[in-house]
């Protein structure tokens, strides 16, 4: 009996080894050109539950629209879980759902509800049901640095203050929402505002609408403490914490300060909960609010126009530009690390206030799909900004960034109206999810495929990145990534010639996976890896 099990065991691999031209399975690699549709073998059985995500940043504003209104909503967000599946993420940033006066809805004036725009909180809950089902983790949107001007707190402050007589101080044993925010007698920059009816002012960092937060305040701690726990009890992990740099402006130390309490709290209701936070700076800058304790800060150094990878893509064929990028890796890891060995890396290509990828790279489908392999392959959480897996482009004014997501070419189906002011493109570059998904070599279906060699081989995520030096050379570009007794080499031609890496003395690594733009596959013939024009292969021991 158990000889007849081996039998059919050795029956089912031969069929598995002949039925797919997966890596995984073969490991002898000589001549044979290798083929994706990882996404439709992923195996994600190994993967570790933990912070560690795939995550996709969702404005539901223009994510989908259940009911006909216009305007995406969180039932619109459930219906598209089955999408985000098979797209392979497992964890979802929702950008700010409170009551809000605008569609963005960064001034909040209830953080303890969903803005009636979204749904209800029934809505919310069958949201947290249905991920918990998926294994899917959710981060909230948590705006602290101000709130609404028509937050009940600035709204009891501004009457306490008006009806004070001139030239008294106020009291906060009288009304303690004057100590939640930064009242002065004098203008003291030209982010202050005047009270109406007052002599006093405000501080509004970002605008009027948005006074800014006391975050030193006791008081106020306690009410965040509260926030905190009311939507973690409901089931989200953790938050994504806006302008976390503007908390106290040009005062970093003090915003370490506030982020090692909002670590603190949020550990304190749940050891594993993960926060991320917006500090828009260079990578030694992000290096040290990383002594806050804090699990992740956006990468900047690597993301946006500026950051690194677009740099890179630039320069396609540039050795010494195409050198730097695994160099630049292993530099901010070190500098993270010193400050935070458990950090989480939090890479990005994109986000609501960028422009679109598809502009950085001036429309060109292969750089696009290059750059969402050097944000995939990075370690520590990867964000996706919805829209990015399909090269939707946007850019110019806010609302433009965040258009419609283009679900198919009707624009029906659950899209959206654009959010106020946003000028769509006359046409975008690469189709709808509608049109990729029947396209072998579309963006959609290399995103599926990144993402699924990114979780097949939690490796590529957990892993010390340092820069291959032997190999990252000749426009390939080379990072090695270390973690515990297992490791992985990550090659990239970043160039639009073919390439050939000798892997002598490599012998210990196999192919684990590989991501290519078009029909031309790598290949490997004894220790010499082709890597045709824009191609990745990872290699794992
Ligand atoms: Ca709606």
């Amino acid at each position: 009996m158990k000889q007849l099990t081996r039998l059919a065991c050795l029956l089912l691999t031969a069929l598995l080894l002949l039925g797919s031209f997966s890596s995984q399975f073969t490991p002898d690699l000589s001549g044979v050109k290798l083929q994706e549709g990882l996404a439709e073998y992923s195996d994600v059985s190994t993967e570790p539950v933990d912070n560690y995500r795939t995550w996709y940043e969702i404005f539901v504003y223009s994510f989908c629209d259940s009911d006909g209104d216009g305007i995406g909503d969180l039932q619109g967000v459930i219906s598209k879980l089955d999408y985000l599946q098979e797209l392979g993420v497992n964890g979802i940033w929702l950008m700010p759902i409170h009551p809000s006066p605008t569609y963005h809805k960064y001034d909040v004036t209830d953080y303890y509800a969903i803005d009636p725009q979204y749904g209800t909180m029934a809505d919310f809950e069958a949201l947290m049901e249905q991920c918990r089902e998926r294994d899917i983790s959710v981060i909230l949107d948590l705006v602290l640095n101000h709130t609404g001007v028509d937050h009940p707190w600035f709204r009891e402050a501004e009457a306490y203050l008006q009806s004070l007589e001139p030239g008294r101080e106020p009291d906060a044993a009288q009304c303690p929402y004057v100590d939640y925010y930064f009242f002065s007698p004098s203008q003291v920059n030209g982010d202050y505002y005047g009270v109406e009816g007052t002599d006093w002012f405000y501080e509004g960092k970002f605008w009027s609408g948005m006074p800014d937060l006391n975050l030193e305040n006791e008081d106020l701690r306690e009410e965040i403490r509260n926030i905190m726990a009311f939507w973690m009890e409901k089931g989200v992990v953790g938050f994504r914490l806006d302008a976390a740099k503007e908390y106290f402006s040009g005062q970093p130390s003090r915003n370490i300060q506030v982020l090692n309490f909002l670590t603190q709290t949020a550990k304190s209701i749940n050891p594993d909960a993960y926060l991320v936070a917006e500090v828009w700076e260079g990578f030694s800058t992000i290096a040290d609010y990383y002594q806050s304790g804090i699990p992740s800060i956006f990468n900047f150094a690597f993301g946006d126009s500026s950051g690194k990878i677009t740099a890179v893509l630039r320069a396609v064929d540039n050795e010494k530009t195409v050198s730097s990028f695994a160099t630049a890796q292993e530099k901010a890891d070190k500098a993270y690390r010193a400050n935070n060995p458990d950090y989480i890396d939090a890479p990005f290509l994109s986000n609501h206030d960028t422009g679109r990828i598809a502009g950085f790279c001036n429309r060109e489908e292969n750089k696009m799909k290059l750059a969402a392999a050097m944000n995939l392959m990075m370690s520590g959480s990867a964000f996706v900004y919805y829209g990015e897996e399909l090269g939707m482009a946007g850019s110019g004014n806010d609302p433009s960034k965040r258009a419609p997501m283009l679900w198919n070419e009707a624009r029906d189906a659950g899209t959206t109206n654009p959010p106020p002011e946003c000028q769509l493109p006359e046409e975008y570059p690469l189709g709808s999810l509608e049109i990729q998904r029947e396209q072998e070599y579309s963006i959609f279906r290399y995103y599926q495929q990144a993402i699924a060699l990114r979780r097949e081989n939690p490796v590529i995520s957990h892993g010390i990145p340092t820069a291959e030096t032997a190999l990252n050379a000749n426009c390939v570009s080379a990072t090695r990534k270390t973690w515990g007794e297992e490791s992985c080499l990550i090659l990239m031609n970043i160039s639009t010639e073919e390439k050939q890496c000798d892997l002598t003395g490599y012998e210990v690594f196999t192919l684990a996976g590989t991501l290519t733009v078009d029909e031309r596959g790598v290949t490997q013939t004894g220790n010499q890896l082709i890597l045709p024009p824009y191609a990745v292969a990872v290699l794992c021991n």
